[in-house]
Order: C-alpha cells, then structure tokens, then sequence
C-alpha cells in the first residue's frame, strides 16, 4: 500500500489537489485491491475499456497494459491534467472531460467497435451516483459484455441479490433481468485516501445474451416493480391499486389468485417472473 499512497500525495501535492467530497473522490492507494478489481474485470488485449471516474489514475495505468484501448471518462479537469501528463507515452489512452451521465455511450461505443472484441466497463465509482450510472448502463442496452465497478458495500449486496431474498430493491430486479452477477471482494476503508466512511465492495455484472425474463413490455414491469418499492411497507394489492395499476383492491387480490400469490404478499416477496406474469396481465 505504501508505495502508492506515497505517489498519491506526492500527485497531490505536485497539482495542488484537494479531495473533492461533492464529487465523491476517495483514491485508491492499496494495489493488490486494484490488482483484484483489474483481474476481476477479465480483460484482454483486444477489449476497449471504459474507465468511469479514472481520477488520478490510480488503477488507469494497469488497465492500459491489459487492454487495447481504455477510455477514461473523468469530470473534474484537474485530474484531466494529471492523465495527460502521466500517460504521455501510452497511445492507447482517450480522455473525456464530462459527466457521464450526460455522454452518448451508445455513441463512443460503435466507433470503437470494429477495431476492439468486447467492450468491459470498469470503475470505482463516485457514491454519490452510484445507482443512476448503473441504471443508464443498464438501460442504455449498451453494446458491453461486463460491468466491474467498486462500490458501497450496502448497495452492492442489494444489487447482486437474487430477487426474492431479503435484501432486495427496485433495483435487484433490473441488474438480475440485464445480468448474471457475482462479488469479487470487499474493501476496507483504510485502502483509500481520504477514508470512506463505509465499506466497499467489488462486482462484477456480466449482460445475459437474452433478459432473465421474457415479458411483453419489460417498461411496464419496471414501472410496477418501482411503484411496488416505493411502498414496500405496504402489501402488494395495496401499493399498486395506489398507483393505479389495478383498477381496485378487489381486481389485485384476483389477479395474484391466478398467479397463485396471497392477498398479502409484498414487493420483495415476488420473484422477477412473478412481477413479469403480473405486467403481462395488467396490459392484457
Ligand atoms: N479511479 C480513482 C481511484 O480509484 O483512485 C478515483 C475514484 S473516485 C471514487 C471517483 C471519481 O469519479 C473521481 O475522480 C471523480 O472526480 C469522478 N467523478 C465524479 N462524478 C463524475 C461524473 N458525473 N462523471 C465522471 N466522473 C465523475
């Protein structure tokens, strides 16, 4: 760990950088996590990697020896520089300055695509967008063969959940419809720079050739399965005639009958092919 927390303070001090929290930088400074995460990720030298939030390249350098091109999407222009300045000699390396939110993936993605195999996503991602970068990359039906991204320990367990088990969210069910997933490792927060104030861990989410389910109009699911969340106190029947996706109480509690659902069922009690079967009614 020493060796890289050294370089760490000394970029830090060279460019007069000072973590930004409302950016959600934490440095990696322990190699054998980035040594883990870069192994994880299964790369070779034909992929393109998008490195999201690459900072000051803590873990950049290794994946530019693995892969064959790596894109670095990176908002904060003091890093941009610090990039720049330390892969000067590396030709596989292109910098995006901007959110990531906001790029054009699909875009990046198919200008690259006749010169490289798969495309891996790769990152330790900023927490404080954890979920809205997953969704897009998700939702965006992007073109890539695997996720491998850091992040806190809490969320991750959710997102590699299987639905139906204790822990789930909305959010279990899109990551287990789009992808198989696995945990690679956790992190402690002694192995960066400033400290989290939580734990991490690393998963890797593979895409499914074909979603885990098949379902008429998998927006609709999706719509209900967050309603459902977004009530989970609630029973089943009572957050989806709220939300009107039963016409009444009455019609929810016959329609889970024919599924072979109690009347007191909640959203985390259902499997992904139950909220599917349920879609697929609704829209009848
Ligand atoms: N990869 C580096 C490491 O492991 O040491 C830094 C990781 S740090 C947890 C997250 C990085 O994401 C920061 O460099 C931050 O500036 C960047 N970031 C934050 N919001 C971003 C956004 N919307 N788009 C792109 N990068 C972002």
């Amino acid at each position: 760990m020493d060796k890289l927390l050294e370089e760490t303070k000394y970029l830090m001090k060279k460019y007069k950088i000072k973590a930004n929290k409302s950016l959600g930088q934490n440095f990696l400074i322990d190699e054998k996590v980035i040594e883990d995460i870069v192994d994880g990720a299964n790369i070779d030298n034909e992929d393109l990697v998008i490195e999201i939030g690459p900072g000051l390249g803590s873990m950049t350098k290794l994946l530019l020896e693995k892969a064959k091109k790596v894109i670095c999407i990176e908002l904060d222009k003091k890093m941009i520089k610090i990039l720049n300045d330390r892969f000067i000699a590396y030709h596989n390396l292109e910098i995006i300055n901007d959110d990531v939110l906001k790029l054009d993936l699909n875009k990046i993605i198919s200008k690259e695509k006749d010169n490289i195999k798969n495309v891996k996503i790769v990152a330790n991602l900023p927490y404080y967008i954890t979920t809205p970068i997953i969704m897009k990359l998700l939702e965006e039906k992007l073109d890539i063969e695997s996720i491998t991204v850091m992040i806190q320990k809490e969320v991750a367990d959710r997102l590699i959940e299987v639905p139906g088990g204790k822990n789930t969210g909305a959010i279990t069910y899109t990551v287990y419809y789009y992808c198989e997933s696995c945990k690679i490792r956790e992190v402690e927060n002694t192995s960066f720079v400033p400290m989290p104030e939580v734990t991490s861990e690393v998963i890797r989410l593979n895409l499914r050739s074909k979603p885990a389910v098949d379902v008429k109009m998998p927006e609709v699911m999706f719509r209900m399965i967050k309603a459902a969340f977004m009530q989970r106190r609630k029973t089943l029947v009572n957050a989806l005639t709220n939300c009107g996706a039963f016409v009444d109480k009455q019609e929810g509690i016959e329609i889970l009958k024919t599924l072979g659902l109690k009347e007191n069922v909640r959203a985390e009690n259902l499997s992904i092919e139950d909220f599917g079967k349920l879609a697929d009614i609704i829209i009848k």
